[in-house]
């Protein structure tokens, strides 16, 4: 019998068990993670550079307090987002791990827990090969989101086993494939903005670097239209985006009429037919365009100013950063991150019905869940 056991060695369940041990060293604490090291995510975040938190997060101050507190120094880009100096995720996970090491936390890696059940008095967690009990138990497995670093949704199964509701799990922050051919503009990169449009009303729009690919678009505006790409109750993955509608706006910056004028001028200084987009816009962009308004000045302008693409569905698990749904919150008390339900039970991080944008919002939530559920379980 153990005092707190940890499931799942990633952001939130580090953090959890550094803050339980150093809250009350008395207990004692175990972290069973299922892949061969803690932290395999944390390595991919950021393109490798790991960001960590954002400065417009509530709680970004507390989170940076613990990072320098295990010897992280951190700097913040123009946009707020947060990294470490040395700008590597190495230097995060390796401080966690060292943390972990220099506490006495116990740790079992390539120990994947099949099943989790509440007994009189504490918890059965049941592996391949063996049973172990705990007082308390933290879920922090993760969600279905880049399921090669261990996150398959375990968490939501032991979840629901014991009673908890699960918010239907969505995969966001990933590419969105359109039904337009867009092979020809595959590689092609612009900055402009994004907009969707839900039965003709705008639900979303941002602006930033869109990245054709052979079957839609990416990029981080992209990756955040996709939190709002659901298919509507009732509908199924084959007509749940016909609703839907993607407009990329090539000239943000200028208002229709007067992207009507320039177009107009260059035309009178010798830009003319083929030529009139070139220099504007990349040549794949710029053919495509002409193809499709067929020389017509009005038409070309429109299509500049909306491009317009058909959502067909988003780039699955594999690809997503992360899960939109997940342990419905009416459950899970937000200042404990223990279950309503079941004493001694608690949930941490990306298991819990919670998605942010792009920019260190959910590693936010799974460093600040980590904490609240740790100092918690150590009381
Ligand atoms: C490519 C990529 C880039 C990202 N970049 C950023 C970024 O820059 N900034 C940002 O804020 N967010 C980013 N995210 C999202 C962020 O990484 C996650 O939201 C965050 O890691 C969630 O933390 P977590 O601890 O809840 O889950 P995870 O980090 O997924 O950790 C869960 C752990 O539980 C283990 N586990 C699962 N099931 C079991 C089981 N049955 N038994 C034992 N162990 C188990 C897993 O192996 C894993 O180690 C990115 C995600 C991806 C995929």
């Amino acid at each position: 019998m153990t005092d707190i056991c940890i499931i799942g060695g990633g952001a939130a369940g580090m953090t959890a068990a550094i803050c339980a041990k150093r809250e009350n060293p008395a207990r004692e604490v175990l972290i069973l993670e299922k892949k061969n090291q803690l932290g395999k995510k944390i390595l991919a975040t950021g393109n490798g550079k790991c960001n960590l938190s954002n400065t417009s997060c509530e709680g970004s101050l507390k989170v940076l307090d613990f990072f320098e507190s295990i010897g992280v120094l951190t700097r913040t880009d123009s946009a707020g987002r947060i990294y470490p100096y040395t700008e590597e995720a190495r230097a995060v996970q390796s401080a966690l791990v060292s943390q972990i090491q220099l506490l006495g936390i116990r740790v079992d890696t390539c120990a994947e827990v099949i099943c989790v059940e509440k007994q009189r008095d504490g918890f059965r967690i049941s592996l391949a090969n063996r049973e172990l009990y705990a007082k308390k138990v933290l879920i922090a497995c993760g969600g279905k989101a880049g399921p090669a670093n261990g996150s398959t949704g375990d968490g939501f199964r032991f979840a629901r086993a014991m009673g908890h509701k699960v918010e239907k799990l969505i995969p966001v922050l990933t590419a969105v494939e359109v039904k337009e051919d867009t092979e020809r503009m595959d590689g092609i990169r612009a900055k402009a903005a994004v907009s969707l449009f839900f039965h003709k009303r705008k639900v979303f729009t941002e602006a930033g670097e869109v990245q054709f690919t052979r079957n839609g678009i990416s990029g981080i505006c992209v990756f955040n239209l996709s939190r709002y790409l659901l298919i509507p109750k009732g509908s199924s993955l084959a007509n749940g985006f016909d609703d839907y509608r993607i407009e990329v706006d090539f000239f943000p910056e200028f208002e229709i009429d007067d992207l009507e004028k320039l177009l107009i001028k260059r035309q009178g200084d010798g830009f003319d037919g083929e030529r009139l987009l070139q220099f504007l816009v990349r040549g794949p962009i710029a053919n495509r365009i002409i193809e499709l308004s067929k020389g017509d000045m009005k038409a070309t302008v429109k299509l500049l100013k909306a491009f317009p693409l058909t959502p067909s569905g988003v780039r699955g698990w594999d690809f997503a950063q992360v899960t939109k749904g997940g342990v419905c919150m009416d459950e899970v008390d937000d200042q404990t991150c223990q279950s309503r339900l079941t004493d001694g039970l608690f949930f941490a991080g990306e298991v819990l019905d919670y998605d942010g944008p792009c920019g260190g919002y959910n590693l936010q939530h799974a460093w600040e869940t980590g904490m609240r559920a740790g100092r918690e379980m150590a009381k």
